[in-house]
């Protein structure tokens, strides 16, 4: 192949034979290569880089990395005389005769193909772009539909690849595996691929291996380079999954690497004080409960409190599903900082649960010393400053807010544990500010990420999360990873478990029978009707109508309030307070009702085109009934006809393991999705699948620790490795500059 050198303008569809034929000889070009920008590769402009700038690629290396996520199956080529018709099919044949009709964008060009065994007529529309490429004796495979048009055979707006006429024509018949990149509505997959062929051609030489020797034997990894290229011209589906895994288990070790360096970091720099319990403080503490804690809560307990004893920081996620107990858990340590003279802030997503948490709390606390707050952006600025210079002070011991807590550089005095509730919903640079919170104390000098001397290392309070999204273990170990984590699995005793029943249009009368039989008996009923966030106004108006028509028609007599995102906070609390105080019989709401709420007398729940949530937000909104214990009940309402939205409401209805729950969730709907945000802190994966390599993913997480244990800070042995996490996490974690 060497002998001919290819010209790529004349060949614009040739497979990837260029770069494989210079790669031995040419000496790599400099890692430049990979970092040109995309605007001048030849075929891109101002124009297309700013096109390709809104697909995430900004350079070269970007382009290479930007993968297709599916390949076409083009088959092996076929002869026109064996053509079917209406069935896609490859044909090789030679250019007779080209004509164009019309003017500019609106151009068909027209051509006239023949092969050994018969004629074939090709017709591309709006193409202008081919009229120059097109000549009388090349060679073309295409790729399309057959049709036909006055007895001839025909293919309109076919894949069309160049050919090489002074190849053998025995190399062409092989099956073609064509990449489908996700495109834009201005640049095609087709010329995505176009450009990323320039691209290989250019820059491939350049790729680097990033992964040690020792691991890619002992997985039988191929190289980097070769898997890039297999990725965007691989020659059989066993390439392709050659490359992926490699690629995909690179991202996964990466990331694992990235998370381990980051906690060796914390320990390594970072101290928190030590808050022993005696077992008079654990007395003390339990006391406060009117209940024995279940045996969960206590393992979890002994898990947390020897973490609180160690001057090693704390960082751990307490999972549990709703209504488990974790608020009593998270009282119990932060009471243990209480006990050893420390503060404890405790941080909700939004002030309504800010405030629903403080109200828990106080029902423990009623007649205790321990000097408590709640502090939001509600708060009046008398109160407020007073607050902090307490605060600031060491005079308030435990204190309950927003994040309005951290926005406003609350200085602690003597912060000893951090509690956040639903840390999933906070921006991980929040998460970063927390974890790095500097201590008013004089002279100490901290900052997140700064450089700590060892002699003075960086002061951190213990840090828990809770959340009641369960999140499968192959979750939590990427985006949670540099946690440790505690699940509580059993429910507080004398829980009735909720049965959840699929409502069809036809059956919604007996459904709405039932709530009445149950607000009749004096039990409250949730009604739940989502909003789809992009037409607000319509919804709400949705919304305030089925108000209306719940109240006066399905609930006759029954004293129903409304709840919904647009209102002011006071509003929300007041109307939470008349539901919660049972001076309302339903709540309608749109999904502000929000983990955390807690109304034991509410027993009943309907929920309205349920097939538009995902179904661990399902799973949440119904654990607002059966908190107290009367058997409860949740209705989900929905008249989708679609199959698989049957069967994800199915699982809702046969299990209340909310682990099972969100494995379902992750596999339709992808981690982005399940944590109810995009933005986890953490980049997306390219190839990795969290479920379908969660071998991988394990693999990974043990090299990385060994790779750690080696070379603990990249510089011996693995410092390609270092500049590769620099690339690819770059500022995002501040774990790698230090020793
Ligand atoms: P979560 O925060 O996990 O949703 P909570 O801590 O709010 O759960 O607890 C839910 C309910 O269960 C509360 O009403 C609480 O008083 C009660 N509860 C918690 N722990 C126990 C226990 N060990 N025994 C009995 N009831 C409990
Ligand atoms: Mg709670």
């Amino acid at each position: 192949m060497s002998k001919h050198p290819t010209d790529p303008a004349r060949n614009p569809g040739r497979p990837s034979s260029p770069t494989r034929a210079t790669a031995g000889r040419t000496p790599a070009p400099p890692v430049s290569a990979l970092e040109k920008p995309i605007q001048y590769l030849r075929g891109v402009g101002p124009h297309r880089a700013q096109l390709l700038s809104a697909l995430g690629i900004t350079t070269v290396g970007d382009l290479l990395e930007y993968f297709p996520f599916r390949h076409e199956d083009q088959g092996r080529p076929q002869t026109i005389d064996t053509l079917q018709l209406d069935t896609p099919a490859t044909v090789i044949a030679a250019v007779e005769s080209v004509s164009v009709r019309g003017m500019f964008r609106n151009q068909t060009v027209n051509a006239r193909v023949r092969d050994a065994t018969g004629e074939m007529l090709v017709t591309w529309f709006n193409a202008p772009y081919l009229r120059d490429k097109l000549e009388r004796g090349q060679i073309l495979r295409l790729y399309g539909t057959v049709g036909v048009n006055r007895d001839i055979a025909q293919m309109i707006n076919p894949r069309v690849q160049w050919l090489d006429p002074d190849e053998d024509p025995a190399q062409w018949d092989h099956p073609r595996l064509v990449p489908v990149y996700s495109a834009t509505g201005q640049i095609n997959s087709q010329q995505i691929a176009r450009l990323v062929e320039t691209a290989l051609a250019e820059a491939l030489p350049a790729v680097g291996e990033t992964l040690p020797e020792s691991i890619r034997t002992r997985h039988g990894f191929i190289g980097r380079a070769d898997a890039i290229r297999a990725m965007h011209q691989p020659r059989t589906l066993e390439e392709i999954g050659e490359a992926r895994r490699r690629l995909a288990y690179e991202e996964l070790f990466l990331m694992q690497l990235a998370i381990g360096l980051q906690r060796r970091w914390t320990a390594t720099h970072a101290r928190a004080p030590a808050l022993p319990v005696t077992p008079k403080i654990d007395e003390h503490i339990r006391r406060r409960f009117p209940f024995p804690l279940t045996g969960a809560q206590n393992k979890v307990i002994e898990q947390i409190t020897a973490d609180l004893a160690s001057t090693r920081p704390m960082t751990r996620l307490l999972q549990g599903d709703v209504g488990s107990g974790k608020t009593v858990v998270a009282l119990y340590a932060a009471l243990v900082a209480v006990a050893n003279k420390h503060q404890c802030a405790i941080l909700a997503p939004t002030e309504v649960l800010a405030a629903q948490h403080f109200a828990g709390i106080e029902k423990y606390l009623a007649g205790s010393r321990v000097r408590r707050c709640l502090l939001t952006g509600k708060t009046s600025q008398a109160e407020r400053k007073q607050m902090l210079a307490a605060i600031e002070a060491g005079n308030m011991d435990l204190i309950v807010g927003t994040q309005a807590l951290l926005e406003q550089r609350v200085q602690f005095g003597r912060l000893g544990v951090v509690i956040v509730d639903e840390q999933h919903k906070f921006g991980v640079s929040q998460r970063a500010a927390l974890r790095g919170k500097p201590q008013s104390s004089k002279g100490r000098r901290t900052g997140p990420g700064g450089k700590a001397p060892a002699a003075d290392p960086l002061l951190v309070p213990h840090y828990l999360v809770m959340t009641a999204t369960p999140i499968p273990r192959t979750l939590s170990m990427t985006v949670f990873g540099d946690l440790d984590v505690s699940v509580i699995k059993e429910l507080p005793p004398g829980r009735q478990p909720i049965i959840t029943r699929l409502v069809r249009p036809k059956d919604e009368h007996a459904a709405w029978t039932e709530v009445r039989r149950r607000i009749a008996g004096g039990e409250q009923a949730y009604i739940v009707y989502p909003l789809v966030e992009e037409s607000d106004a319509l919804d709400l108006k949705a919304a305030t109508l089925e108000v209306t028509h719940v109240a006066q028609d399905l609930l006759p007599g029954a004293r129903v309030g409304l709840l919904h995102g647009r209102m002011k906070n006071a509003e929300k609390q007041a109307v939470m307070r008349e539901f919660a105080t049972g001076r309302l019989d339903v709540l309608v709401s749109t999904t502000v009702i929000e983990v955390g709420v807690d109304v034991p007398n509410a027993t009943v729940m309907v929920i309205e085109h349920a097939e538009r949530y995902g179904l661990s937000a399902l799973h949440q909104l119904r654990g607002r009934v059966g908190r107290g214990t009367k058997p409860s009940i949740c209705f989900l309402f929905s008249d989708s006809q679609g199959e698989v939205a049957q069967r994800r409401l199915d699982v809702l209805c046969k299990t209340t393991d909310g682990f099972r729950i969100a494995e379902e969730d992750l596999k339709i709907r992808g981690p982005g999705e399940l944590l109810g945000t995009r933005q986890h802190g953490w980049p997306e994966f390219r190839l990795a699948n969290l479920l379908e390599d969660a071998d991988l993913l394990m693999q990974a997480r043990d090299d990385a620790a060994e790779i750690i244990r080696e070379d603990p800070h990249l510089v011996q042995k693995y410092t390609a490795l270092r500049a590769e996490l620099r690339r690819k996490f770059r500022d995002k974690v501040a774990f790698i500059d230090v020793g």
